[in-house]
């Protein structure tokens, strides 16, 4: 088979890349993405979202991940599912990209491979993972049918999870670490006149207990240091992500976290390598900004391979 040689090459499937795909296929920019699980990325892990213009009745992560996927392929954007981006390298043909099959050659790259999950790194944590521990409640919710669960973090995936559980759990405990949350004041709002939902503030989750499966939490004050058992048969944990970079790190400049730096056309410091949505760092990562740098990244690629077309 002769060698897989590209102008474009999108790594991730979400929001960010498919916008990034739907820009370069309109610009009839030969061009792939790479997908190392199914298309939609982080909003299939979201039940319904509310805050993405043009949906009043809000829309599914599945729902929205299908219609851009149809969009994206209406103007004939090849997509590779289950195909993982491994490493980039430059090289002399271009940026030499391995994958879970044959490398690909590309002379740009757009990095949109997302963020997973934090761990707390509690004890507990990682043998109780998918015994009751969970990072998913629209995956997992609703195996907890009139049971008591825990939910840890005070952001908007905590608070918005927290709520989606009360459709299943008796009740839900939001386990965090201040006095205050950092959602959005509408889920806040929504959470506090929840009669299923309990916060525990200024609490830390000190370990996850049980035997076969999860059978309680032990949280601290962080204050008194006082420490109590919530009986809980689950506990979701939202504090915050990590990105996924580790296949441009090296080769690009990132935060103290691995989030990718860019500048304002969202490239980054390797020339012809351009990086959008929660793998970048930002200060807002919303299904709204993911589109809107998938855009600008895919203009930046784009003109980057008019110059590079320029040069030879
Ligand atoms: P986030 O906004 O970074 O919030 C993380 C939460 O976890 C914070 O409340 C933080 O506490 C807590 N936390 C972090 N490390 C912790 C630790 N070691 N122990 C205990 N608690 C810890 O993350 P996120 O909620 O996962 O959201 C990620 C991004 O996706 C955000 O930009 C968010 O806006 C976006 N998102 C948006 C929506 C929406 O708009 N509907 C839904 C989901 C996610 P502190 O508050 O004390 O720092």
């Amino acid at each position: 088979m002769g060698e897989d040689v590209r102008d474009l090459l999108i790594l991730g499937a979400g929001p960010a890349g498919l916008t990034a795909g739907i820009y370069a296929a309109r610009a009839r920019v030969d061009c792939v993405v790479l997908e190392k699980g199914i298309v939609g990325g982080s909003p299939l892990l979201t039940d319904v979202i509310e805050n993405y213009p043009g949906f009043p009745d809000g829309i599914t992560g599945m729902d929205l991940a299908e219609k851009i996927q149809t969009q994206a392929e209406a103007f004939g954007l090849e997509i590779r599912t289950l195909t993982g981006a491994n490493a980039v390298s430059a090289g002399p043909e271009g940026f030499v990209v391995e994958t879970d099959d044959e490398p690909i050659v590309a002379g740009s790259v757009i990095v949109a491979t997302g963020a997973h999950p934090n761990r707390l790194g509690v004890p507990g944590e990682a043998d109780f993972t998918g015994r009751g521990v969970s990072y998913c409640a629209t995956c997992d919710g609703a195996m907890f049918k009139d049971k008591a669960v825990a939910v840890v973090g005070g952001g908007d995936a905590a608070v918005e999870e927290a709520l989606f559980l009360t459709r299943f759990a008796t009740k839900v405990t939001i386990i965090h670490r201040r006095d205050e949350l950092r959602a959005a004041k509408i889920l806040q709002e929504r959470a506090l006149a929840n009669e299923k939902i309990e916060i525990a503030w200024s609490s830390r989750l000190v370990r996850i207990d049980g035997d076969q499966v999860v059978r309680g939490a032990t949280i601290a004050n962080v204050d008194s240091g006082e420490e109590s058992v919530l009986e809980v048969d689950g506990v979701f944990i939202y504090v915050g992500t990590v990105p996924n970079s580790e296949c441009v790190s090296g080769l690009v400049d990132s935060d103290e976290r691995g989030f990718i730096l860019t500048d304002d056309r969202l490239a980054t410091s390797a020339r012809g390598v351009f990086a959008c949505g929660d793998v970048r760092a930002s200060h807002l990562r919303q299904v709204a900004t993911a589109v809107g740098d998938g855009a600008l990244a895919s203009v930046g690629a784009q003109k980057y391979l008019d110059e590079l077309a320029a040069q030879q």
